[in-house]
């Protein structure tokens, strides 16, 4: 059984532990889960992860309650089929994803997920960063996925849903990213529920002040089923190989203004990196490639985040992730066997 110290991480550990040791076959003993952080154990999101986990691995699980410090995971087989995994919170579908869609993509099974809490919540990939950015690399490297997005969830009220129809893939083939291409496009997106729509007018201008996006590339959309209040302003960079989203939230005490603000300077650095693929993307990247045991890309400064999930991708795979400093915020990953 590996042992696995989760002090130095938040639920990415987690989950990477969860999606490797279904990829692999190999038990695991996690401690100090989320250790660090405010509210450190388990919570909902992260125990959802685990039963999802448990359901297409039919794996047996030890210490999986709220608050828990310490998880014992024994994968089975990894099976296909219909599974639905309601939240109960606006914790996020997404990330109760990432815990599973590797080893379902590794067994070549047909899945239909389903998934209920929030989509868009800050601090995770929206349902639209999985649509937009991540799903079509995953497509490159060999993934048969779709995913579809029936009701829109924000924190606190939750309430989203999310499908996801997996069919069976062949193993993942390496991905070499080192440039994001020639430019197709830039647009933003101010999502609303229950919000007024002049808060989205402001945010979109204070976009339009910072980035060089076109009127017609601006646009209001309605949130679809949420059941409560929510705004998150998304800044998409199309490239012809990859297509980044950046996200900020609007919330009480923001102004529509800072909130345009922040998404802009995100986009903004990714655009002067000059990288291919942004640091949220940069994170995600890196178990697909170390599972298809070769790849590379160029990225931001590497986050504190993206080093513990490569170090703990090490544990498990025979693969070897390299950071090397390229010049200003450009730094170039690799993985390799
Ligand atoms: P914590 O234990 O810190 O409360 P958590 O379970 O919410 O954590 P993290 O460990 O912080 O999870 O991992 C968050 C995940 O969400 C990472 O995969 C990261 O790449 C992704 N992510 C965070 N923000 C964004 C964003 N704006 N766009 C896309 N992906 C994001």
């Amino acid at each position: 059984m590996l042992e696995i110290d989760g002090k130095d991480g938040g639920g990415q550990l987690l989950r990477t532990a969860l999606a490797l040791s279904l990829c692999t076959g190999e038990a695991f003993r996690m401690e100090h889960i989320r250790a660090k952080r405010q509210r450190p154990g388990l919570m909902r999101q992260h125990l959802t992860a685990v039963q999802a986990a448990c359901d297409v691995g039919n794996a047996t699980v030890l210490g999986a309650e709220p608050g828990s410090l310490t998880l014992e995971f024994t994968p089975g087989t990894v099976r296909g089929g219909d599974y639905h995994w309601p939240i109960g919170t606006a914790g996020s579908t997404t990330l109760v994803l990432q815990a599973v869609l590797p080893a379902l993509w590794m067994a070549g099974v047909d899945a239909k997920l389903r998934l209920e809490g929030g989509t868009h919540n800050p601090l995770a990939p929206s349902a639209d960063f999985l649509a937009d950015s991540f799903l079509p690399l995953m497509r490159r490297m060999g993934l048969q996925a779709e995913i579809r997005l029936e009701r829109h969830g924000f924190y606190p009220a939750g309430g989203g849903a999310i499908a996801m129809d997996i069919a069976t893939s062949k193993a993942p083939m390496a991905l070499h990213l080192s440039e994001r291409g020639d430019p197709i496009g830039m647009s933003v997106t101010a999502l609303m529920s229950s919000v007024p729509g002049r808060v989205g007018e402001r945010e979109l201008d204070a976009v339009g002040r910072r980035l060089p996006i076109a009127a017609e590339h601006r646009h209001i959309r309605q949130a679809i089923g949420s059941p409560g209040p929510g705004n998150a302003l998304m800044v998409r960079v199309e490239g012809s190989e990859v297509t980044e989203l950046f996200t900020a939230f609007g919330e009480r005490g923001v102004t529509a203004e800072r909130v345009g603000e922040l998404v802009s300077s995100e986009a903004r650095a990714y655009l002067v990196s000059g990288s291919a693929v942004g640091p949220y993307l940069a994170d995600q990247l890196l178990l697909p490639l170390a599972l298809a045991g070769s790849g590379s890309f160029t990225t931001q400064a590497p986050t504190a985040h993206a080093r513990s999930n490569a170090a703990l991708i090490e544990k498990f795979l025979p693969v070897q992730i390299d950071f090397e400093e390229r010049g200003d915020d450009l730094w170039s990953v690799t993985v390799s066997t």
